[in-house]
């Protein structure tokens, strides 16, 4: 048997490792799903999967996928860790996965009122570490880290690209900073862009060209995926839905623009429309209490919808878009708060029919795990570099 370049070995090796970047990259996937995303044929995959579970190295299950029987394969030894930060204004959530971003421990804690960068990445590297000896592992094995933030984040430095938005965090490193705290590599982004990806590749938005995913906690934003990859835009800043003018003589927000979508469906000003009349003071308090049929929060939380689903329409006439995943503490009211928003969309002509909208399948971790998905990606692109 020859082993030279252009033989038949040499052929099965390049579409093995094809076959397994793939399963790693999806963490799950079907064997139709495996032939459409490497371009091999049926044969080659079933074979190669079936090879590959002979040596241990996937393991398959039997599962229903779009109503139909499928094989699931996924890696069946797996070495190494990854950790997801999300910093949002006021909480800190961390998450430790194995390399195909199943979670294996999360926490959150609640952070102070214009947190300072330096000691909120001292706490993440410390419960980084926490929740890894709690695993029972060391963290050696850890292999990196991916964090998404509640601003804007610019690609080229990896720094916070418009000041205001989160006060305490702007000028600062962060890559390097934890970097340099965990000795690992770590990569940035905004936190919904993180998400959209998490959502592009195991969510609501997997196998959509043209989708945006909108988080409508206390604040707004968005990710946009255009040709099935994120759109970043200038300085990071595409699909700061939150900070478009719906108001021209609202309120001055803290970007500094007057009447952004943000100070009109702000957790703050939900909170404070209700303040008088119900006395809650959090928008927990308001979900709660609307999924409990309270007739004020049922509106403040539908006029929501239908706000975000106006200024939503706008973009998607821009874009395109044929899906919609909307994630967030809004979501968690279900149709009180989605069904506005679709009627917000579907009353434009242009845009009735052709939109779908789901709420986040990664249920209320889309930005976690699109910090899980940042390490994962640091650590491909550390991996190459060392091959290369
Ligand atoms: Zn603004």
């Amino acid at each position: 048997m020859t082993t030279g370049p252009g033989s038949q070995a040499s052929l099965r090796e390049a579409n093995t490792a094809r076959v397994v970047e793939t399963v790693r990259k999806y963490g799950h996937i079907t064997q139709v799903e495996l032939t459409a995303a490497t371009g091999l044929s049926p044969a080659t995959i079933s074979n190669t999967v079936k090879r590959l579970v002979a040596e241990g190295m996937f393991r398959t299950e039997s599962t229903v996928h779009s109503g139909r029987r499928a094989q699931l394969v996924s890696l069946a030894r797996q070495t190494g860790l990854l950790a997801g930060v999300q910093v949002g204004r006021r909480s800190l959530r961390i998450a430790i996965s194995d390399p195909s971003l199943n979670v294996q421990r999360t926490k959150n804690m609640p952070l102070p009122q214009a947190h300072r960068a330096d000691t909120t990445l001292d706490r993440a590297a410390l419960l980084i570490v926490e929740l890894i000896e709690d695993l029972g592992a060391s963290v050696d094995e850890l292999r990196a880290v991916g964090v998404c933030v509640a601003a804007p984040v610019d690609p080229e430095t990896g720094m916070i690209s418009v000041p205001g938005i989160l006060p305490g965090w702007e000028d600062i490193e962060i890559a390097p900073v934890l970097g340099r705290r965990l000795n690992r590599p770590v990569s940035v982004d905004n936190d919904a862009n993180a998400a959209a990806v998490a959502e592009s590749r195991r969510g609501g938005l997997r196998g959509v060209k043209n989708g945006i995913y909108v988080c409508a906690s206390y604040t707004t934003g968005a990710g946009i995926i255009i040709g099935g990859r994120l759109y970043r835009g200038t300085r990071g800043g595409a699909g700061e839905i939150g900070h478009i003018q719906v108001d021209p003589a609202g309120l001055i927000c803290n970007c500094g623009g007057r009447g952004c979508l943000n100070t009109v469906v702000g957790a703050d000003v939900l909170v404070e429309s209700l303040r008088l009349s119900r006395g809650y003071s959090s928008l927990g308090d308001v979900i709660r209490e609307a999924n409990a049929g309270d007739i004020g929060c049922r509106q403040v939380v539908g006029d929501a919808g239908a706000q975000i689903g106006a200024v939503l329409a706008d973009q998607l006439t821009a874009l395109a878009s044929s899906r919609v995943v909307v994630g967030g503490e809004l979501s968690n009211t279900g149709d009180l708060f989605l069904g506005p928003m679709r009627d917000a969309v579907e009353s434009r002509p242009l845009l009735a029919g052709t939109v779908t909208f789901v709420a986040a399948p990664l249920q209320g971790q889309s930005e976690l795990v699109g910090a899980l998905t940042l390490a994962y990606d640091e650590q491909e692109r550390a991996n190459k570099a060392v091959k290369s």
